[in-house]
């Protein structure tokens, strides 16, 4: 029997749901309370694994919008910025230590809502979320170190709007920063994963934070819109498409409030010869088929140098062989279930360009999909050029694009050559090549032989259309300040 057609047969091993409570229905968190909407209007949150309901939740109109940001300016004036950085430390770390003592429950509701493989939920996302928390805690009374010679003061009222491919880590990746430097909060999860931002929200109520310090309201777009156009707010960080990032931008024209976006993505991920080929299989399969292909800096481009080319090929489809795309909940679930419907419509109709474009598709025949939920089978496209729309365009899904280079120079130049500018991996056996290609590529992160590895002290942030402004590390304490 060869590599290629050996696959384990595992037992499922789904981890159990019971501990995981999730409510009939979630009104609004405004002022320390979980409050009626005033449009009285809820929606319905669902399992995009089976498309079972899980939840209603309220839809926040610009009068909740209002409720929010107004609980939020009155806890900002009356307390927490009369309140010292080591007092809002000890609130950081609290909220830091019950996610990591309600993980379980946190990683099964965000597979749950999410369709992410437990395993990614339990091992990455909530694990990274507490850290964010913790580390932000660290800075809190030492902003003084941070800027050195400086006063740094709060802004004021943040309104901050985040995606739904990391629920959990988005909203800590916004709110932690935001608190440790002295401001307020109002968050909005996206519509279709609310539930982890809701849990959020029971956490902070345990953790007795002063009430309205953090506010997190749900709804779509129009909920978002409002909070971006408020007069009291003086900060917004988004992250999502590029296409909202744009519409932000403009609506905010002219004011003096303050912007971060954090856009789309269309990584290259670079195979050089000398490269560490089985490594860097591995890398590029963690790369674009964990997670969905639902990770904005997604190394969802792969340039292979010309001689090794067939071998990085092949192996890839073997190890594409071995992928469990399924239950969620599963242990062993490599690729859970694609976030919505309307999403794996988009993938489908890339897949449709793709193969309409002429070029070679590959998906594995020992990939089966379950019969219910939105799922997507890992796919690879071969023989892509630059001018495609597959490799120009995001499609946030299990899609990588290949092309092959000879030159070192000749890559930099096609890696380059896209409107976005986020992350970017290398995998080589020569320091001198990664820094050689790190200095010239315009992207905000680049790995090197490694891909997708989050740390609260380094920051993210992209170049170009991927948007402006840094998440993480020093750097993330900077859109929340003022000197
Ligand atoms: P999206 O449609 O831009 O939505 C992002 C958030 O903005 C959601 O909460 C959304 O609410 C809200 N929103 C929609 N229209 C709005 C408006 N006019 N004003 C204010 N807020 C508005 O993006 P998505 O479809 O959720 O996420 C996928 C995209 O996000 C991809 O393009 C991906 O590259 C990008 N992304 C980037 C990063 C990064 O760090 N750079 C991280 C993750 C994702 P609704 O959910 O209710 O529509
Ligand atoms: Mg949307």
């Amino acid at each position: 029997m060869t590599a290629s057609n050996f696959t384990w047969e595992y037992a499922p091993a789904p981890e159990a749901k019971d501990h995981a409570k999730i409510k009939k229905q979630y009104d609004l968190f405004i002022n320390g309370q979980f409050v009626k909407p005033q449009s009285k209007k809820y929606f319905e949150t669902i399992n995009p694994a089976n498309e079972e309901v899980l939840a209603q939740v309220a839809e926040a109109n610009e009068k909740d919008v209002n409720a929010a940001v107004t609980a939020a300016k009155t806890a900002y004036d009356k307390y927490w910025k009369k309140l010292s950085g080591a007092e809002r430390a000890k609130y950081i770390f609290r909220i830091a230590r019950v996610i990591q003592e309600r993980s379980r429950e946190l990683a099964v509701i965000e597979s749950l809502n999410g369709g992410k493989a437990i395993r990614e939920s339990r091992d990455f996302d909530i694990p990274t979320a507490a850290n964010h928390f913790f580390y932000y805690a660290g800075w809190a009374d030492k902003l003084e170190y941070a800027f050195p010679n400086r006063t740094p003061q709060s802004l004021g009222v943040a309104a901050q709007i985040i995606p739904w491919n990391f629920p959990l880590l988005m909203a800590a990746w916004k709110i932690a920063p935001a608190l440790a430097t002295g401001n307020t909060v109002v968050l909005k999860p996206a519509e279709s994963t609310p539930l982890t931002a809701l849990k959020l929200a029971e956490i902070i109520q345990d953790c007795d934070l002063p009430p309205g310090v953090v506010n997190i309201i749900t709804g779509f777009g129009n909920t978002g819109a409002a909070m971006v156009n408020h007069p009291q707010v003086n900060k917004i960080a988004f992250t999502g498409s590029t296409d909202v990032g744009k519409i932000i931008q403009k609506a905010i024209a002219g004011t003096d409030k303050k912007l971060t976006l954090e856009l789309g993505g269309k990584a290259a991920n670079i195979v050089f010869e000398d490269a560490p080929i089985n490594q860097a299989v591995e890398g590029i399969v963690n790369g674009i088929f964990f997670n969905q292909g639902h990770v904005c800096c997604a190394g969802s481009r792969l340039f292979v140098q010309e001689g090794v080319a067939d071998e990085v090929i092949s192996k890839l489809k073997a190890r594409m062989d071995t992928l469990i795309v399924g239950d969620p909940l599963d242990k062993n679930t490599d690729i859970g279930a694609i976030n919505s419907k309307e999403q794996l419509e988009k993938i489908k109709s890339y897949l449709k360009i793709g193969v309409n474009e002429g070029l070679e598709i590959f998906q594995s025949d020992a990939c089966a999909l379950p019969k219910k939920g939105f799922f997507c089978k890992p796919t690879l496209f071969i023989g892509a050029a630059q001018s495609n729309r597959v490799v120009q365009e995001e499609i946030f899904g299990p899609v990588l694009t290949i092309q092959t280079f000879r030159t070192i120079e000749e890559v930099i130049e096609k890696a380059n050559n896209i409107p976005y500018g986020l992350s970017a991996g290398v995998w080589t056996d020569k320091g001198s090549k990664i820094f050689n290609l790190t200095s010239k590529m315009r992207a905000g992160v680049v790995w090197a032989n490694t891909y997708n590895k989050f740390d609260p002290t380094s920051p993210f942030g992209g170049y170009k259309e991927s948007g402006f402004g840094r998440e993480g590390g020093l750097h993330g304490l900077m859109p929340y300040v003022k000197f």
